[in-house]
């Protein structure tokens, strides 16, 4: 009888070869992501032999989506939900609706969920979703048909403690409402804990809907301290005015900061002396974009990338900071409040022009961090104070930073390649503890 190899067997590198959607030379989010990882691999010692775990979904559905539109015609719609890695515990990511959604953006937003989710030390893999669809083309009754028929099809990998959806880009509280109810009909019974970012009144968090601004200010303010930056001084430009950018500049110019610049799907204003972010936050949720602000002057949207700032949010899609406007940006420090919106030749430049980047998978964490109390909340039937939850959020926010700005100090590396460092570690070590099965 042969014995049964060891937790510490290496596994050979490649047993069989990755398919081309999978390869780094396709450079959609999902290469940009591979690369990522192979920049840390050097620096993951005796666990990188796992590496190639991270380098793979472990799994990934597409289902059709079809629903009957209001003037009686039936629609097809194309839907994801990939798993990246279950190593420390259920998959967990949201949910995205937009019309450019591809499975390899999912893939990849999967995995940056699995190194953000580890970078915090919450008890998750990583896991996404998406619709291709442009849910500002449907009314209120498809988006819900749309909702109910993906969160249907997809019922068969998620759960509460399977994989557990949550709010992305143009998805919000109603529609988790809609996915929890949808999810819960074909069970038979109520599973709050089956998605986050739920309205307050079904189950969901207090200060879950400010939580990745609120996570992106914290980290910024620490970092701040760092390079001797003062935030009540300090002028900020962002880019989408969503859920995270909007609550990030909120906090910013509550904090005395002057958020000058402001960029969305609608176009990009401008005022030097600093915009009144209540208002425009008011004009947003009246008209849906930024555009047609009085207060504020009209840039070209090219511009944004110029404007005079020492902070600078991009809070909207992936790869917006890029080859072609990183030499141009002004800003001291970055902090990523969208996922993957650096590629990876505008982090060289930006490293190479020392401008600070806080990467996305620990700047934008703060969102999690709260589904993660959300869940934990529905599991117990005991919800928290808001005052609780913020205080938790902040204090595991600044630990996880100050963990990776001390990896990136010890090992002269960027707060990216730190991050990483830590978050593959703690995936790959729970990977080796767990072995292979059979
Ligand atoms: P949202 O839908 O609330 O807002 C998106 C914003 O981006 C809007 O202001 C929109 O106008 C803007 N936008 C869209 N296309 C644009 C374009 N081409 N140019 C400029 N602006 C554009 O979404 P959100 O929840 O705030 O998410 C924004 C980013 O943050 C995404 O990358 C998302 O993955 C990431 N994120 C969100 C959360 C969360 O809790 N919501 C958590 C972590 C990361």
């Amino acid at each position: 009888m042969s014995k049964a190899p060891s937790i510490a067997t290496p596994v050979a590198p490649m047993s069989h070869p990755l398919p081309s959607y999978l390869q780094a030379n396709n450079l959609g989010p999902w290469g940009v992501y591979l690369q990522q990882v192979d920049r840390v691999t050097p620096y993951l010692g005796n666990l990188s032999r796992w590496v190639e775990t991270l380098k793979r979904p472990k799994r990934a559905l597409i289902v059709d989506v079809p629903i009957h539109l209001d003037n009686g015609t039936v629609a097809h719609f194309e839907g994801y939900r990939v798993q990246h890695n279950v190593s420390r515990g259920p998959g967990k990511g949201g949910v995205r609706f937009h019309q450019d959604v591809t499975l390899s953006e999912v893939m990849a937003l999967s995995a940056w969920m699995s190194i953000k989710n580890a970078a915090v030390n919450v008890p998750y893999g990583g896991a996404k979703g998406g619709i291709r669809v442009d849910p500002k083309t449907l009314s209120r009754g498809e988006l819900e048909r749309v909702t109910r028929r993906y969160t249907s099809e997809i019922g068969i990998i998620i759960g509460p403690n399977k994989d557990i959806p949550a709010p992305d880009v143009n998805t919000n509280e109603q529609i988790m409402a809609w996915m929890m109810d949808t999810y819960s009909m074909n069970q038979g019974s109520t599973a709050t804990g089956v998605v986050t970012g739920k309205p307050v009144d079904l189950g969901g968090s207090l200060g879950r809907r400010e939580a990745t601004g609120r996570g992106v200010f914290t980290v910024g303010t620490e970092a701040a301290k760092h390079i001797g930056m003062d935030i009540s001084t300090a002028r900020v430009a962002v880019q989408g005015f969503g859920n995270v950018g909007g609550t990030a500049a909120k906090l910013f110019a509550e904090a005395g900061a002057r958020v000058v610049a402001v960029q969305d799907h609608g176009g990009t204003i401008f005022r030097e002396a600093g915009l009144d972010v209540p208002s425009l936050l008011r004009h947003v949720a009246n008209t849906g974009t930024v555009a047609g602000f009085a207060q504020a002057e009209v840039i070209a949207n090219d511009l944004f990338w110029e404007v005079e700032c020492d902070i600078l949010i991009p809070a909207a899609l992936e790869q917006q900071v890029n080859a072609g406007n990183a030499g141009r940006i002004k800003a001291r420090m970055i902090i990523e409040g969208a996922n993957g919106p650096t590629t990876p030749e505008a982090d060289d430049i930006l490293h190479e022009r020392n401008v600070l980047v806080l990467p996305d998978v620990i700047a934008n964490a703060g969102g999690v961090t709260v589904s993660y109390f959300e869940w934990v909340q529905d599991f117990s039937s005991f919800f928290w104070d808001e005052a609780e939850i913020n205080a938790r959020l902040v204090r595991i926010m600044r630990e996880a930073f100050a963990g990776v700005w001390q990896v990136a100090q010890d090992n002269k590396v960027s707060l990216r390649t730190a991050t990483f460092i830590v978050a593959c570690k703690r995936i790959l070590h729970t990977r080796e503890l767990r072995g292979l099965y059979p």
